[in-house]
C-alpha cells in the first residue's frame, strides 16, 4: 500500500517543529555584537569565563562554515532579525553574502591601522561596510584616546557610522591587555572631539560603573552593550551591574550583544540572562533586546 501524504500535511508537519513554533513566537531581537569567526582557539576549548577558577560552557567551533552555521540556528531560533558583525573584511563579506539580510558589516580592529582608514572609507563607498569595531585595540594595550584611533573615529563622524569599542576593566588573557587602559573616562576626549559619532561601548565599561554612568551622562549620543558580562561573569555580578545601570536611569541606552566568538550557544546564555532578569519590566528587556538597537542604529528612519 502506497502512503502519501498531502501538501496540507507536510506544511503542518514543517510549520509546527519545536524550533519554528518558538522562533515565531519570540518577539524580534537585534544582537549588537557578533563576530564572524573570532577570536583564534584551538578548536574544542571551552568558551571563556571569569573569574578563575571557572570552567566556561561549550566548545569552539572548528570552521567560519560552522560558526557561522550554528550563529544563524541561533539568530533563527531567538528571532535575531538583525546583527552587528565584525571580522576580517574577508570572513565578514562571506557572512554577510550568506544572509545578507541578517548582519551589518563592520571592521574588526586589534591593531590601528589594519585595516587602515583608507581601506575602510573604500569599503564603504562600495557598499560593503556600514559599522566601524569591535576597536579591540585594548587588547594591544592602547587606550581610546590614542591619537592612532583619530583617523577611524574622524571617519566614522563623518560617514556617519555606527562604532563599537572594547574599553572595559577586562579581555582575554594576552600580553599587552591593560585594564586600566579601559577606563571609560578615557573617552571623554573622543566624545568631546567627535560630538556626532555614533559610539556605544562593549559591556558598558564592566565593572567601571561610576565611570561609565559619567559619560552616559554628560555624552548623550554614548551607548552601550551588554555582551559577554551576561554570560561570562557570574549572573549575580552581571545583574548587579545591570541593576545598577538601569537605576542610574540608563536602560533606554542598553543593547544587547552576544559577542559569540566561537561559541555560539552563548547567544541564547546572554539573551535568556536578559529575559529572566526579576528586576526589569517587560517594556525594559525589549529596549534592551530590540528598541534601544532601533533607535541607535536608526532603523526605524528612511534611508539616506
Ligand atoms: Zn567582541
Amino acid at each position: 500500500m502506497k502512503i502519501r501524504f498531502s501538501s496540507a500535511f507536510i506544511s503542518l508537519i514543517f510549520c509546527c517543529s519545536p524550533v519554528t513554533l518558538l522562533a515565531q513566537e519570540r518577539p524580534p531581537i537585534i544582537d549588537m555584537h557578533l563576530h564572524a569567526h573570532l577570536p583564534e582557539v584551538p578548536t574544542g576549548v571551552p568558551a571563556l569565563c571569569r573569574p578563575e577558577p571557572c570552567v566556561g560552557d561549550g566548545r569552539a567551533t572548528a570552521t567560519s562554515a560552522e560558526t557561522l552555521q550554528k550563529t544563524l540556528e541561533m539568530m533563527e531560533r531567538y528571532n535575531i532579525v538583525k546583527g552587528f558583525l565584525s571580522g576580517s573584511l574577508e570572513t565578514t563579506y562571506e557572512w554577510v553574502a550568506a544572509a545578507p539580510e541578517r548582519f551589518i558589516a563592520s571592521a574588526f580592529i586589534i591593531e590601528a591601522g589594519r585595516p587602515s582608514p583608507e581601506t575602510l572609507r573604500r569599503e564603504h563607498a562600495a557598499g560593503r561596510l556600514a559599522g566601524i569595531g569591535e576597536i579591540a585595540t585594548q587588547l594591544n594595550g592602547m587606550a581610546a584616546n590614542d591619537p592612532a584611533l583619530e583617523p577611524y573615529f574622524l571617519l566614522a563622524e563623518e560617514l556617519d557610522l555606527p562604532v563599537l569599542i572594547h574599553t572595559a576593566g577586562f579581555g582575554p588573557y594576552l600580553p599587552n591587555f591593560r585594564s586600566a587602559a579601559g577606563n571609560p573616562l578615557l573617552l571623554e576626549e573622543v566624545l568631546v572631539r567627535h560630538p556626532k559619532l555614533r559610539l556605544y561601548v562593549e559591556n558598558a565599561g564592566y565593572p567601571y560603573l561610576g565611570e561609565m554612568t559619567a559619560m552616559m551622562y554628560q555624552y548623550p549620543q554614548l551607548y552601550a552593550d551588554l555582551s559577554t558580562i551576561t554570560w561570562v561573569i557570574p549572573r549575580s555580578a552581571f545583574y548587579d551591574y545591570l541593576k545598577a545601570l538601569v537605576r542610574a536611569g540608563l536602560g533606554k541606552r542598553l543593547m544587547f550583544g552576544s559577542d559569540q566568538m566561537r561559541w555560539p550557544e552563548v547567544i541564547g546564555k546572554g539573551i535568556e540572562a536578559i529575559e529572566e532578569a526579576e528586576f526589569l519590566s517587560k517594556e525594559q528587556k525589549r529596549d534592551i533586546l530590540y528598541n534601544n538597537a532601533v533607535r541607535f542604529l536608526r532603523l526605524d528612519q528612511e534611508p539616506r
